[in-house]
């Protein structure tokens, strides 16, 4: 009945990589490693995360015509992700400039660039999309105004799953669409407009479910996962592993438990597969790099 499992609307950047030593504080100059450049931006990455793990996957989004465009289009595509609800236009490619430290830890600082120009009129534009998708997927590199439109745009009896990051204060309207809201420990405080520390997961589940969400997912890095609704929280243990480079885990994360949930699996089933991708992820350099196949997670 569905053309695609997941519908995955948001950001596409340029990552600009460089490995330091350790992060220059304010006024400091420090020299890091030679320059890489990967396709990232957290909807990109959740396309090609699903597409890798054999999801049919659309990518709703924006580019510029630039070299940087065509190198997240032939990603995309290279993946198995149809773009055709990719938008090329004038302005610029977002980038990312990405730090990653011998411990794999990494500091992003965005310049939305076209992913600022993904407009509320794109997403109405791309209602065949919605109702070709079981799940629609987005994070919030992209205009709220726009986020807003596809909770708006969903097609009935569709699912939809929001990573709220770069976090910020939502709307009644999308909260109480999310199933699940997935939030790490800094997400969650900034969604609740917190910084109180002493709080378990727990406690910000419960808290995050009262403001609206059918359900929660609170990542938890290297500790795993928690999973909670009307039904209760459940702690999703984390698969061992030596991290490399963390960057874009949590998208892996996503698109993986986004993708799952639609096939029928409930929610702590989603999100123990949802921790194998995770966890591959972690275990490689890059983004999409280092996404792993269905055969990859079964292995690991
Ligand atoms: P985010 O990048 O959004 O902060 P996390 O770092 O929590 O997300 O990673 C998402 C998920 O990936 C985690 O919930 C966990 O299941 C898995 N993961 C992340 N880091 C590790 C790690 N070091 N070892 C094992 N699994 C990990």
């Amino acid at each position: 009945m569905y053309d695609y499992d997941l519908l995955i609307v948001g950001s596409a950047n340029a990552d600009l990589v460089i490995g330091v030593e350790r992060r220059p504080a304010a006024g400091e100059t420090v020299l890091g490693s030679d320059l890489a450049v990967h396709p990232g931006g957290k909807g990109a990455n959740q396309a090609v995360a699903a597409a890798r793990l054999g999801a049919r996957t659309a990518l709703l989004a924006r580019v510029g015509d630039d070299d940087h465009g065509k190198l997240l289009l032939d990603s995309q595509r290279t993946a198995g992700v149809d773009t055709v609800g990719v938008l090329v236009g004038e302005v610029p490619t977002g980038v990312a400039l990405i730090t990653v430290d011998p411990s794999g830890d990494n500091s992003i600082v965005v310049s939305p660039g076209a992913n600022g120009r993904l407009t509320p009129g794109d997403i109405r534009a791309a209602a065949s999309l919605f109702h070709a998708s079981r799940v629609v997927s987005t994070q919030l590199e992209i205009p709220l105004e726009t986020v807003v439109e596809v909770v708006r745009s969903l097609a009935p009896g569709s699912r939809f799953v929001l990573n709220p990051s770069p976090p910020r204060a939502l709307p009644r309207e999308v909260l109480d669409a999310c199933d699940p809201l997935i939030v790490n420990e800094h997400e969650a405080k900034v969604i609740l407009g917190t910084s109180r520390v002493g709080d378990t997961p727990e406690d910000w589940a419960r808290i995050l479910l009262a403001k609206g969400p059918r359900s929660v997912v609170i990542t938890l890095g290297a500790e795993g996962a928690l999973v909670a609704s009307a039904d209760g929280a459940r702690r999703i243990p984390a698969v061992r592993v030596d991290p490399v480079d963390t960057t874009g885990a949590g998208d892996a994360f996503t698109a993986a438990l986004a993708w799952r949930l639609g096939t029928g699996e409930s929610l702590a089933e989603a999100a123990a597969y949802a921790a194998r991708v995770g966890a591959a992820a972690v275990t490689k350099a890059g983004a999409q790099a280092s996404y792993p196949t269905a055969a990859e997670v079964e292995a690991l």
